[in-house]
């Protein structure tokens, strides 16, 4: 009887012990991954949901190398302090690799290349390219590429607003002549406004890339690794068609 008791009593003990490190295991696979959720087709709300190519493209990762996700909605520009402060573990957020947030971050491989896209009233002839900026108000996200590129002309009078839809708002109640976004949310917006339409400058490209802390090389090679699977296999292809029509 003594033994059986004592036989209990371990393997209790044993299966506590299991059902303890399965549970640190499963707490430690979470990945908190910080977008914002405002940059449609890469990150947008539909319903409560965050969805979009990048919301895709980090779920495949993320199953390729065995962890689970958790999004967090963060506004754009606390993305790299809520990084460095480690309330996120990544960044996906349409978010391009630049020269200035590479001294603070890690970027991935790039997953998608993109350029600055001009947006104005559709009856609007005469801005047709950067060159017609000057002299304009143009809305730009704050902190976004296009406030660094809209900020580099001079004679524009710029607005700087919190996110794409606010400068797009503005733009639709004639507060302003053009607002400077990526070109893939500005394809989105014009498709969804027929009272504005998109204009593709000719700055140069930029790419995006997927955010990390400067410490964290082991799992940059990880996304490294699975993105190049992605790519292999044919699973960025499908991203791609199902969001980019
Ligand atoms: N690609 C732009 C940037 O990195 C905008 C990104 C975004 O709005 N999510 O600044």
């Amino acid at each position: 009887m003594k033994k059986i008791i004592g036989f209990l009593l371990v393997s209790v003990f044993i299966l506590s012990i299991v059902a303890c490190s399965k549970k640190k295991t499963e707490e430690e696979e979470v990945l908190y991954v910080g977008t914002n959720a405002e940059f449609p087709p890469f990150e947008y709300l539909l319903e409560n949901d965050i969805v979009g190519f990048d919301v895709d493209l980090v779920s495949e990762i993320a199953l390729l190398i065995g962890k689970k996700i958790e999004f967090k909605n963060i506004a754009f520009d606390g993305l790299l302090p809520a990084l460095q402060a480690k309330k996120i573990d990544i960044i996906i957020a349409g978010m391009t690799a630049t020269e200035e947030r590479k001294q603070f971050v890690n970027f991935s491989d790039k997953y998608y290349v993109s350029k600055q896209a001009i947006l104005v009233a559709a009856d609007n002839t005469t801005i047709v390219t950067f060159d017609s900026l000057p002299g304009k108000s143009v809305g730009v996200v704050l902190g976004y590429t296009g406030d660094i590129a809209v900020s580099a002309l001079s004679d524009v009078d710029i607005k700087r607003y919190n996110g794409t839809s606010e400068a797009v708002l503005a733009l639709k109640a004639n507060k302003i002549d053009a607002v400077v976004v990526d070109s893939e949310p500005a394809k989105n917006y014009s498709a969804q406004n027929p009272e504005i339409k998109m204009l593709v400058s000719d700055l140069i490209e930029e790419e995006y890339a997927i955010a990390l802390r400067k410490d964290e090389t082991e799992l940059l090679d990880q996304i490294n690794i699975a993105l190049q699977t992605l790519k292999d296999n044919g699973t960025y292809d499908e991203l791609v068609i199902k969001h980019f029509k």
